[in-house]
């Protein structure tokens, strides 16, 4: 029998797992879990993979990217940025990886909000750093006393995910502002997670690193917006020493992202994905308009494609089990906070299955 390392035992299982082996005897469940685009990958992209496979493109890229990729996004979203200051990773959690690798030691404190992406709190604890929450209920707003009051000498890092997961929560310009001058001041660096920038409903979002570019490593990818989530490619952009530190860990862990993949890639940063944002924006306003109609408290999400209402009964995981007797597979909220008074919807999902999702949740908001 192995004698495995602590972080076996300090990192915790995704919750998520313990609801989808609780869904799996269910048949053909109303689906409103998935973090995932319902459209596939567009067919030009899917060619420009499959024709990269037979070009030969099947060896290793260079550990900061291949050539095209790295050309393509230097001259378009990261604009601006010299070579040294932007890495191809192994999509966004590639980066996440790579960051928190670079900036925390063991007993360092990095800020979190709450609710969170699940990574975020489980990486902090793989590599035995502190997870310092800083809570954004009841309405998804910074506040930026509310994280200073946080920080202590140990604070390393601050994360800010916008539009974010799993609240659709689209941080303004003066809640970044705001950020951005604790970090300055405590010296801080910030992660700024932007997977789901495409998908913001209300104009473009506000963007950590156009705000405090000396201070950020922000991360994006292919993932969610051209619904890559497979092919495994992202970037990180942020000051050169930074990068150059996830560089140099990129090369002796995850060496490139998939090559191919990386020259579909290159194709996807000027592939337009209007008419996907304007569906899921309609689809945002469908779930909002009808949670809302059957009394469910919850703030209108400006961007991704989850929704995060209280629950209107019990704790959040006693609503979610009443909502999987009843055939509706959701999420309860203590899988991305400390807290148990939530559930997310993850509306990326056929209108009919969402309609039907509102159905079941105004029976069961009476309890
Ligand atoms: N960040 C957030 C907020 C996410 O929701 C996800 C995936 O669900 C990721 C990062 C990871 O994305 P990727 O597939 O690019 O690794």
């Amino acid at each position: 029998m192995a004698r495995f390392a602590q972080r076996v035992s300090t990192t915790e299982a995704s919750g998520i797992r313990r609801i989808f082996d609780l869904a799996a005897s269910l048949k053909n469940p109303v689906n409103l879990s998935i973090g995932q685009p319902d459209f596939d990958v567009p067919e030009p992209l899917k060619d420009q993979a499959i024709a990269a496979i037979r070009a030969g493109k099947n060896a290793y890229t260079q550990t900061q990217g291949g050539p095209e990729l790295r050309a393509r996004l230097l001259a378009g979203p990261l604009r601006g940025l010299g070579e040294r200051e932007v890495l191809v990773t192994s999509a966004v959690s590639g980066g996440l990886l790579l960051s928190y690798m670079a900036l925390l030691d063991p007993g360092d404190e990095i800020l979190l909000p709450d609710p969170y992406f699940v990574m975020y709190k489980q990486l902090a604890l793989m590599f035995d750093a502190k997870p310092l929450f800083y809570e954004c209920y009841p309405d998804w707003r910074l506040d930026a006393a509310r994280i200073e009051s946080l920080i202590t000498p140990r604070a390393k890092a601050i994360l800010i995910g916008s539009p974010a997961n799993p609240t659709g929560a689209v941080h303004s310009r003066e809640e970044l502002e705001g950020v951005a001058r604790l970090a300055k001041k405590h010296d801080l660096a910030i992660i700024a997670d932007e997977i789901y920038d495409y998908y913001s409903y209300d104009g473009p979002p506000a963007r950590m690193r156009d705000l405090c570019p000396e201070k950020t490593v922000a991360l994006g990818g292919f993932s969610k917006s051209h619904a890559m989530t497979g092919w495994r490619v992202g970037w990180a952009a942020g000051p050169e020493n930074l990068i150059q530190a996830m560089t140099k860990f990129q090369q002796f862990s995850f060496v490139c992202a998939p090559s191919p993949m990386q020259i579909a890639a290159a194709a996807a940063v000027d592939f337009d994905m209007a008419d996907s944002v304007r569906e899921y924006r309609a689809k945002r306003d469908l779930i909002h308009g009808g949670l809302v109609d059957a009394g469910y408290e919850t703030t209108k999400p400006g961007g991704a494609f989850y929704i995060f209402p209280k629950a209107p009964w019990g704790t959040g995981g006693e609503f979610v089990e009443e909502c999987l007797r009843n055939n509706l597979l959701v999420i309860p909220g203590n899988c991305f906070s400390e807290r148990d008074t939530h559930f997310r919807i993850a509306y990326a999902a056929k209108d009919e299955v969402i309609r039907q999702g509102l159905a079941i949740l105004k029976d069961l908001r009476k309890g």
